[in-house]
């Protein structure tokens, strides 16, 4: 007998803390248990109770191209059958780092890791090695990863379960970690002048993705560049969602704005784990062996994972494909908003590209502060009656809709017949 899914999680709960590998996969903020997925194809989940969803967590974004597509399925099992691991240089490195490097404009050089919090944590090091400073400025709502330095203010599951600094993170970690808030230039400045010449880094998402979807203002990223520029301090784009999202060189290159270091992940991994950081080669060259800062991995490089994310990114090359998919995404999210307008439920959307989300907030959402106004009772209520129906959203407010090449026009139009009816439900 197949278990069912709450079988599976009761017995996960004996044996798995909070029964899950990543806070953000429990439905604790919704109010319910998670689902277990048994497979997953294009654009659909299936569960282990037999269920069908479409989705549109996509894997947190990193499976534009949708759930187990042919190409990288092919790529993956062309690599296994060669190895799976070499702990010694291959090809696959050399042809990732070329092909990042010429669609990137901020990237240069590059070193692969395996997931997204090794790429910043591994950043912002280096950062610090090359200013000979220890401060980093952050954004409240941004989500860099797990690491020490950046669960001050953090987005994603720490901003869903409301933990606005963690225990077990030092003081001093804590202390050099400078927060501000999102679209807000000058309280970037007073932090620079209230630590001069102590700041290493600023790090930011340029499209908040993790605090729902955020975009920034009108020259915030401009503003960003220009102070770094003056007071020498590195500025870093996380573009672990952003990077292949928005566009084949992400939000840099959509907005010609160039950041000193990049980290990347999600899609550059084609649903295995592989993330990067790169940037300019004098800051690139201080890592080892060539220069004094230390940074490895066993897996890094890995021949599967990097299989699986050339063949996405042979996929986002070919022509039109961007063009496609983001006029289709913007279609559907304009229709979520005024589906929101016509049954009066009060509803804020924001998108760039094929990432958006539905705020239930009373006002416009620019920043962490308006964020947490959304009314999240409400959003579990609606993520319930979305999932009754067979859309699978993320469990959390504070997360991104992502919309993925293979969503056909016939599960979008579905999806936005069950968004009209769990809408009605709500008011
Ligand atoms: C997902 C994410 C990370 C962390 O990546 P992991 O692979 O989960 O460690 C870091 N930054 C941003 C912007 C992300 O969205």
């Amino acid at each position: 007998m197949q278990k069912t899914s709450t079988d599976l999680f009761a017995q996960a709960q004996q044996f798995i803390p909070g029964g899950v590998n990543s806070p953000v996969r429990a439905f604790r903020s919704v109010g319910l248990d998670p689902r277990y997925i048994d497979r997953a194809r294009g654009s659909r989940l299936l569960d282990v109770d037999g269920r069908e969803y479409i989705d549109f967590v996509c894997s947190w974004g990193a499976l534009i191209a949708g759930h187990a597509h042919p190409q990288v399925v092919e790529a993956i099992k062309a690599a296994a059958e060669r190895g799976t691991s070499f702990g010694a240089c291959c090809e696959l490195e050399v042809r990732m780092a070329e092909m990042l490097a010429g669609m990137v404009p901020g990237i240069e050089k590059v070193r692969m890791v395996s997931s997204g919090t090794e790429a910043t944590m591994s950043a912002v090091r280096l950062a610090r090695a090359y200013t000979s400073r220890e401060k980093i400025i952050k954004f409240s709502g941004c989500y860099h990863g797990h690491a020490d330095g950046f669960l001050s203010k953090a987005g994603s599951g720490a901003m869903t379960y409301g933990i606005p600094g963690t225990p077990g993170v030092t003081r001093a970690a804590a202390a050099d970690t400078l927060v501000a808030a999102y679209n807000n230039p000058d309280d970037v400045r007073r932090l620079v002048s209230d630590n001069l010449d102590q700041v290493a880094a600023v790090i930011v998402e340029p499209v908040a993705g993790n605090m729902g979807v955020v975009l920034p203002a009108e020259d915030f990223l401009q503003g960003l560049r220009s102070l770094c520029d003056r007071h020498g301090i590195v500025l870093i784009f996380d573009e672990i969602i952003t990077g292949f999202r928005l566009g084949p060189g992400g939000a840099q290159k959509r907005f010609g704005i160039m950041p000193d270091l990049t980290t990347l992940g999600k899609i550059i991994g084609g649903g295995l784990p592989a993330a990067a950081f790169g940037g300019k080669s004098d800051i690139m060259d201080m890592l080892a062996p060539v220069g004094p800062v230390y940074q490895a991995g066993t897996l890094s490089g890995n021949p599967l994972a990097l299989s699986a994310g050339l063949a996405t990114l042979e996929l986002v090359r070919e022509p039109g494909f961007y063009q496609r998919l983001d006029a289709r995404a913007d279609i559907f999210f304009k229709e979520l908003l005024n589906i929101g307008k016509e049954t009066g439920i009060s509803a804020v959307l924001n998108s760039m590209a094929s990432m958006g989300c539905l705020f239930f907030a009373p006002g416009p959402v620019c920043d962490y502060g308006t964020a947490v106004l959304a009314d999240t009772a409400r959003y579990a209520v609606y993520f319930k009656a979305m999932l009754d129906r067979g859309i699978y959203l993320a469990p959390s407010q504070f997360e991104a809709m992502f919309v993925s090449a293979v969503h056909s026009d016939e599960d979008l139009s579905k999806t936005l017949e069950a968004h009209r009816e769990a809408l009605r439900g709500l008011s």
